[in-house]
């Protein structure tokens, strides 16, 4: 990555990767605007009980109910989520009995690997199966100084960003917490990380605050004390910027990092690119950015898309500039990762560094992904949707 931010200024500790190839049943969704009110529901628990979706404190309950005590909850808890041991034969702190009655009535989920990519860069892209079938991907970026996961929070997306192959997919459903955590346990098994701190960034498949309950309850399993104890400084939300979710994202005791999928810089050119905006346009989406609480030293993420001739012009450098006025903010420029399908094309190298200095002369710190993983589709809006599974 490119930083080209104010003197010293570190780039951001990540880029995202993202997934391609998910073979799933298409929907035929046209999303209005409406749609955003009628949620999707996940699909109904079917069957057992899923522990993996179960706070510490539901797990105890649940224990207790089951004739144990609730301490063992939390030892399930930990089982689950820190040893990542889903088989409740082999939770050999647990009593016999209470491992018998758990068997019967409950079940873990666990997304199953059914492909790992690897790129020449390191990145890794893993196909997941979820219970019902469905696959998404999850990608590992590594990296210095740190290494990062990249989630998914929904099969597909309903937001339809002009540029982003996810969003010709339609909304398939809505991940369970069980579902977007799991994704963390299973890569960090996988490659060794359930005892080194990694970083998480939820800029995969999906809109986080679309899906707001699954995903907050899954970033609290996974900064639980319990379990992978991941703290909300190293996680990052990505969002295109619903606005209610922002409000009420504001007022979390686990507070991710923020992230704002901006790409435009007036309400016409936004509604364009991001249709979400005609239901909260730009001007009431910076207002909760200005709202929203941030801790010392933190700023919120604008990410910016840089689409040839469409919004990567100097006078498009110097509106977001504008925009972003005594904001505590720092921009990430995402040159188009282009694809069969997407009508805009990525600019050049120069065009991209012109917009940059523009900003980084008004003092804003601006960074350039360099995309990772392009060479296996794992970078930024590559998934490409594939036939039926
Ligand atoms: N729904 C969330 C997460 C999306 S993916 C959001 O909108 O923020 C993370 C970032 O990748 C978003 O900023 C998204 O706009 C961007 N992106 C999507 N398609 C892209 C593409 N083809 N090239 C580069 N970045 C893309």
């Amino acid at each position: 990555m490119r930083s080209i931010g104010r003197l010293g200024q570190p780039a951001l500790p990540f880029r995202c990767g993202f997934p391609v190839s998910v073979p799933f049943r298409r929907v035929t969704m046209h999303v209005d605007m409406s749609d955003l009110d009628t949620p999707i529901p996940p699909p109904a628990p079917a069957g057992p009980t899923d522990l993996a979706g179960l706070t510490p404190d539901e797990l105890s309950a649940l224990v207790v109910e089951l004739g144990g005590k609730a301490f063992q909850g939390r030892q399930l808890f930990r089982w689950i989520h820190r040893k990542g041991v889903t088989d409740f034969a082999a939770m050999t702190t647990l009593p016999k009995v209470l491992r018998a009655r758990l068997a019967e009535q409950a079940v873990v989920t666990t997304p199953e690997i059914v492909r790992r990519d690897s790129s020449a860069d390191g990145t890794t892209k893993l196909l997941l199966r979820l219970d019902d079938g469905r696959q998404i991907e999850s990608v590992f970026i590594p990296d210095t100084p740190s290494q990062t996961f990249c989630i998914s929070t929904q099969v597909g997306c309903a937001m339809k960003c002009g540029f982003c192959l996810t969003g010709t997919m339609g909304l398939a459903r809505h991940l369970t917490a069980a579902e977007i955590a799991g994704q963390v346990r299973v890569l960090a098994r996988e490659l060794g990380f359930l005892d080194t701190p990694f970083n998480i960034v939820v800029m995969g498949m999906g809109e986080p605050l679309h899906n707001y309950d699954a995903t907050m309850k899954a970033l609290n399993l996974l900064g639980s004390e319990e379990g992978l104890h991941v703290s909300p400084r190293r996680v990052t939300l990505s969002t295109v910027g619903i606005v209610p979710g922002l409000e009420k994202l504001a007022k979390e005791p686990y507070m991710p990092n923020l992230a704002i999928s901006l790409h435009a810089t007036t309400e016409e050119q936004r509604d364009r690119l991001v249709p979400i905006n005609r239901k909260y346009p730009l001007a009431q989406l910076m207002a909760a950015c200005r709202d929203f609480p941030l801790k010392k030293r933190s700023r919120i993420t604008f990410e910016y898309v840089m689409l040839a001739g469409e919004n990567d012009t100097p006078a498009d450098a110097r509106r977001l500039v504008k925009l972003l006025g005594g904001l505590k903010a720092k921009v990430n420029l995402l040159p188009l990762n282009e694809a069969d399908g997407i009508p805009y094309t990525r600019p050049s190298d120069e065009r991209v560094d012109a917009f940059a200095q523009i900003l980084a002369n008004a003092h804003i710190t601006v960074s350039v992904r360099k995309s990772r993983g392009r060479d296996i589709r794992a970078a930024c809006g590559q998934l490409a949707v594939e036939k039926s599974a």
